[in-house]
């Protein structure tokens, strides 16, 4: 009994004028049955946070850094995303994995130090197109799920989110059989790694141009627990319509 998660992923979007967005969607979405989380820039986590105090809305950033503090220029650590109201951070998002050239190292170290914050952590992974038309898909998501995520997983502080990097913002979604495919493996891997309890406990997200239109199709598939919101997240009436379908 997994509780269905919609997440949305701000990327470098939004000032604080968006923040209307948490009051739009708490009041239409206010008795949605499944779990809501915007994660926007750091500069609106702590405003975010602040708007969405008794609403059905949590709040999470979208990196951290492993260390808890020091001298990291322009990081921010768990630490002080727990401090500025989050309860999630996303890790090792593409986006993070390619212009920041983050290995899975990087990503297990930092889930980790967010792990000790007592935050919930949504790893991401998910294969190039060159990967895919190679046949490389499985064997890509396997690795980075070893490599990303660290020993201490439970169904409460571990959320992995699939994103094919050629459905990021492409308008490209991969078949619902390709989908189930990647999602089935996900899951069995967790089994195998931290036990069925623990493995089938862990929420799966799908991410990569969801929009309102296809969202019910890909909910449909099984182990999709929800998804990882980025263009459509931006929205009160887009994320509403995803939230919708779940
Ligand atoms: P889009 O929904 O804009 O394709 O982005 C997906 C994503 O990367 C969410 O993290």
């Amino acid at each position: 009994d997994r509780r269905k998660l919609a997440a949305g992923n701000w990327k470098m979007n939004g000032t604080a004028a968006a923040l209307s967005e948490v009051t739009a969607l708490a009041g239409s979405q206010g008795e949605a049955r499944c779990e809501i989380l915007l994660c926007p820039p750091a500069t609106l986590v702590e405003r975010m946070a602040r708007e969405a105090e008794g609403t059905n809305i949590a709040v999470g950033g979208q990196d951290c850094h492993a260390a808890e503090s020091g001298a990291h220029t322009g990081d921010i650590s768990a630490r002080m995303l727990k401090d500025a109201g989050a309860t999630y951070v996303i890790t090792g998002h593409s986006e993070r994995r390619a212009d920041h050239g983050e290995s899975d190292e990087i990503v297990r170290h930092k889930t980790e130090a967010a792990w000790a914050e007592g935050l919930t952590v949504i790893v991401c992974v998910g294969e190039t197109l060159s990967e895919r038309e190679a046949s490389n898909t499985i064997d890509i998501i396997k690795g980075q799920l070893a490599g990303s995520i660290p020993d201490q997983a439970t169904g409460h502080n571990l959320v992995v989110a699939y994103e094919p990097v050629w459905a990021i913002g492409t308008g490209k979604v991969p078949t619902t059989d390709q989908i189930g495919e990647v999602h089935d493996v996900i899951r069995s891997q967790l089994e195998r790694r931290f036990g069925p309890g623990v493995g089938r406990s862990v929420r799966l997200l799908y991410g990569g141009s969801v929009k309102a239109a296809n969202a019910a199709e890909i909910f449909a598939v099984e182990n999709v627990d929800g998804a990882l919101v980025g263009g459509a997240s931006l929205k009160a009436d887009d994320f509403g319509g995803i939230i919708a379908a779940l």
